[in-house]
């Protein structure tokens, strides 16, 4: 193996002066922040160090019932009866004020998350803002994405998200259901409530209608009495496939509709003829960026067999140059992990790999003593039964496997429960044409990975969802056609 250059760098930490942060955070209700029912509060804390940054409200049924009301209210009396331009405007003043505090939205997200502040400042903000941009667009012109039909609201939306990417998953959330006339009551994942809390004020200063987007925080309970409020018409969820299906069985019989963008295990297939220092490179974008946890995560790799020698080299050296650490450091890679269970249930993979047999690689980097962390991981000598190839890690752990031809490769990708994202590396567009056609994931990336748009839609098949995301796709999960 070729010997690794390392670099060092100097620390270059991003400042948290400039963010302003309560102490205790309320429930967001009809345009106010309030003190929940039952007087509870949890923690949220910094993963990278476990400080606690803030306290947050604990919303029980009670309160998500006032957050229903409210929403209710609003649809009735403001938001449905309301020019579709003058909500738009609405939308673009929310996409405007995200967009002016970037800074401290990144900042905060890495400090909740554990996520590095790269990611934070360049794809989760930018993105989140971009989703708001998109859809205000659509508000007044709805008659152009659903030609010679009427899309009538559906009434108050129930939406439910995790805390891999908090903000941009509630800006997913938020933007089309209030451009296509909807009002709201969204919960954040209890580990990372922070910034929907700091979104909430944007909408507060945006001068949204009361009742428009209520926000409410807490833990499984406060989700699932959103899932069974009966004047909910719409759930619509992200996270894992078994909240998924407890949701689908929820609301079996009950008339609301639901979206549903759940786990995944998405191949990532280098062919021979692919430029290997690019593919190497997405490989690493594919499984580390975010600390693997990400839905769409290239997590089974599946290289060319006459290349796999060079290949797995490549990785192992790239590998050791990553930096592990302080998530606001503008160097560093890869981050915390976003929770002390998650890093168990990730170190309980990782030793399941071992005892199915698989051969561990490691970056050698060090990890720091305080928070949660995990190396970068690899593991050669699977196979396509282990659970580690099977099922989703959610974390910074990639299972490798090598393939012959095409045929078999399709085949390895497409046995799996999930469906919901692949990666292909090849010089041929005929290649490329086939491993898309013929895998049955909602997005496949060739040449590159992990790139979003709001204008293109984002969902899975099998246990990797119902319905879509982002653009016109996205849109119709929202609306009635008439
Ligand atoms: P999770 O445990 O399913 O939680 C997701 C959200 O549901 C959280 O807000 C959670 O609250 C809430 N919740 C938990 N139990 C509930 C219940 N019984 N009823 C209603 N809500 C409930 O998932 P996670 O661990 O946070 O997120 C990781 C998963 O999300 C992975 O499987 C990943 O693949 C998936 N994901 C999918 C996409 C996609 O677009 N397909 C995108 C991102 C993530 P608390 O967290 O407060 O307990
Ligand atoms: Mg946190």
């Amino acid at each position: 193996m070729s010997k690794t250059i390392k670099w060092e760098y100097s620390p270059a930490p991003e400042g948290t002066d400039h963010i302003k942060l309560k102490k205790q955070y309320e429930l967001f209700i009809d345009g106010k922040f309030v003190a929940p029912n039952s007087g509870n509060y949890f923690k949220t804390i910094n993963p990278s160090n476990e400080k606690m940054i803030a306290k947050v409200a604990e919303a029980d049924k009670t309160d998500v019932d006032k957050a229903v009301k409210s929403a209710k209210n609003a649809y009735e009396k403001v938001w449905s009866k309301m020019p579709a331009k003058e909500r738009g405007k609405y939308i673009f003043r929310i996409a405007r004020l995200l967009q002016e505090r970037a800074r401290e939205f990144s900042v905060i997200e890495t400090m909740d998350g554990g996520k590095p502040i790269r990611e934070s400042r360049d794809v989760d903000v930018p993105l989140a803002a971009a989703h708001f941009f998109y859809h205000a667009g659509w508000a007044d012109k709805l008659e152009y994405a659903f030609p010679g039909r009427k899309a009538n609201p559906l009434g108050v939306v129930g939406q439910i998200i995790p805390w891999n990417f908090p903000l941009l998953m509630a800006a997913w959330k938020l933007a089309p259901a209030l451009a296509t006339g909807n009002t709201v009551v969204l919960k954040p994942a209890e580990t990372t409530p922070l910034t929907a809390m700091k979104l909430a004020e944007i909408i507060q200063e945006a001068d949204l209608p009361p009742g428009v987007v209520n926000i409410v925080t807490g833990a499984g309970k406060t989700g699932q009495a959103i899932v069974n409020h009966a004047n909910i018409k719409k759930i619509a969820f992200t996270g894992s496939t078994d909240v998924g299906k407890y949701i689908m069985k929820a609301v079996a019989g009950s008339g609301k509709k639901y979206t549903l963008e759940l786990g995944g295990k998405a191949a990532n297939i280098i062919f021979e003829d692919a430029a290997i220092d690019q593919a190497v490179e997405g490989i690493i974008d594919a499984i580390f960026f975010n600390q693997g946890h990400v839905c769409c995560a290239g997590s089974r790799l599946y290289v060319q067999e006459g290349i796999s020698d060079e290949v797995i080299s490549k990785l192992r050296n790239r590998m050791e140059t990553l930096i592990v650490g302080d998530p606001l450091d503008k160097n560093t890679d890869i981050g915390a992990i976003n929770s002390k269970m998650q890093l168990k249930k990730i170190e309980s993979y990782v030793k399941m790999g071992t005892k199915e047999g698989g051969s561990i690689f490691q970056s050698s980097c060090s990890l720091p003593n305080k928070g949660f962390w995990h190396a970068p991981t690899i593991f050669t000598d699977v196979s396509q039964s282990n659970r580690i190839v099977q099922e989703e890690i959610f974390g910074p752990v990639l299972a490798i496997q090598t393939f012959r031809t095409v045929d078999e490769v399709i085949a390895k990708a497409n046995n799996s429960p999930y469906g919901l994202s692949g990666g292909v590396w090849t010089d041929k567009g005929s290649k490329i044409f086939k491993v898309t056609k013929d895998i049955r994931a909602g997005v496949i990336w060739a040449n590159t990975f992990n790139k979003f748009d709001p204008a293109s839609p984002f969902g899975g098949y099998k246990e990797s969802g119902v319905g879509s995301e982002g653009g016109i796709e996205g849109l119709s999960g929202y609306v009635d056609l008439g």
